[in-house]
């Protein structure tokens, strides 16, 4: 018998739950791209967009998964054989810095490894070391999605002005920008870039790099950036196709609009606290279960840690086992252990983690305790028994 036929919850860290009003506005004919609706709609939808990294700079919208919105944001700020600095606390930032050294780009990684944020003390003392200022960038994931981390930009930014060093601040905020607490211009990021599949609700397919001023006047530093990843004419057009570079990607924004939508009207605020609650109840539930068996949170630490996906470890095969219980018997996909291999591990077997970003709720999220918490009792996985009602605690507030 399988009891996973019903509605299911891909509850991995991207591509995120897509809310079915957005599906709904994405269904219909081709829209016409010359004239009416669509160009119409663009300078809204950059405004609404701009609001959601809480900035007053420009946007550039790419045809692209993260992974082009990594490329974009470096072709336009840093040139062949410049140098960068990357700050590493899991597996997303090192697959970024292996694309700016694909780019050319010479990168120092500071690794702190997969457990927790900066250390601020190396981070001053390399840029320090860096007195001729042959960094362009420094490089740093808000939330990364392996560990589950959350690094803070603030105090990065105190560092580069207080040493006066020039760099820009670049910020990968794929996995939870409308999601965990993201303020561009406050906290002085100078490039932010983010993609449609996760915190935004949207499928996979569109890229987006905020930036500011100072690397808008940066980018006039490099001779050569490529037509389709240059943000010039993107966030500038003077004709709609500037702002793709080619052919829109028409039904996207279509779930695009209605995605901003959805935001704004419940409001970051409300939205950032809406997962803050539902994380709380996951670490209450898997803290719960972890007393009496092998499961803990990756990120001991409740402060560095992220509301929009959660890493845990349980022990080799128990994760692979755990997640494909509960997909075949309770229609809800758990997230793989990513970059977590060990010698004793090397697929990460042990590990697997909760995607909660974007258009989640609490009976989705108690949902999936339940059918964990089931899984660990029908795969004789040693844990306390009485998670979930831990996790319902913090819903209903006692
Ligand atoms: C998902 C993610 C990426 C990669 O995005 P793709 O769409 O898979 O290319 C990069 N960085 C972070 C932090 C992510 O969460």
């Amino acid at each position: 018998m399988s009891l996973a036929n019903g509605r299911t919850y891909l509850a991995i860290p991207g591509p995120s739950v897509v809310p079915d009003a957005v599906l709904r506005s994405m269904h219909r004919a081709s829209p016409n791209i010359y004239e009416g609706e669509l160009p119409d709609m663009m300078p809204n939808l950059v405004r609404d967009l701009k609001r959601v990294a809480r900035t007053d700079g420009h946007v550039a919208i790419y045809i692209s998964n993260g992974h082009g919105a990594w490329e974009a944001a470096l072709a336009n700020t840093v040139g062949v054989g410049e140098k960068v600095l990357v700050l590493a606390t899991g597996f997303f930032a090192m697959a970024w810095s292996r694309i700016a050294e694909a780019r050319g780009i010479e990168v120092d990684v500071l690794d702190f490894g997969n457990g927790g944020t900066f250390d601020l003390a190396r981070v001053e003392e390399a840029l320090k070391a860096d007195s001729a200022h042959a960094y362009k960038a420094v490089m740093a994931v808000h939330v990364d999605t392996s560990s589950s981390n959350r690094n803070e930009f603030a105090p990065l930014r105190a560092i580069l002005d207080e040493l006066g060093h020039p760099a820009l601040l670049i910020a990968d905020c794929i996995a939870a920008m409308g999601c965990d607490r993201f303020e561009m211009d406050a906290w002085g990021v100078d490039v932010a870039l983010t993609g449609s599949q996760k915190g935004l609700m949207c499928p996979p397919g569109l890229g987006f790099v905020f930036f500011n001023d100072k690397a808008a006047e940066g980018r006039r530093r490099l001779k050569h950036v490529s037509t389709y990843w240059d943000w010039t004419a993107r966030a500038a057009p003077e004709a709609f196709y500037q702002y793709f570079s080619g052919t829109a990607p028409t039904h996207h924004l279509y779930g695009l609009r209605t995605a901003l939508d959805m935001i704004h009207t419940e409001g970051l605020e409300a939205i950032w606290a809406r997962h803050a609650t539902l994380a709380r109840a996951i670490w209450a539930a898997v803290e719960h279960w972890g007393q009496d068996g092998p499961l803990r949170l990756n990120i001991s630490d409740p402060a560095l840690r992220s509301h929009a996906v959660t890493a845990m470890a349980i022990g080799k095969p128990h994760g692979k086992e755990l997640r494909r219980w509960c997909s075949d018997q309770a229609g809800v996909t758990l997230g793989i252990g990513l970059g977590m291999g060990t010698d004793e591990d090397p697929m990460s077997d042990g590990f697997f983690r909760f995607g909660h970003m974007g258009h989640v709720n609490a009976h989705m999220i108690l949902g999936l305790l339940g059918s964990v918490e089931a899984g660990l009792g029908t795969l004789n996985i040693p844990h306390r028994p009485g998670g979930v009602t831990e996790a319902a605690k913090v819903i209903s507030g006692v």
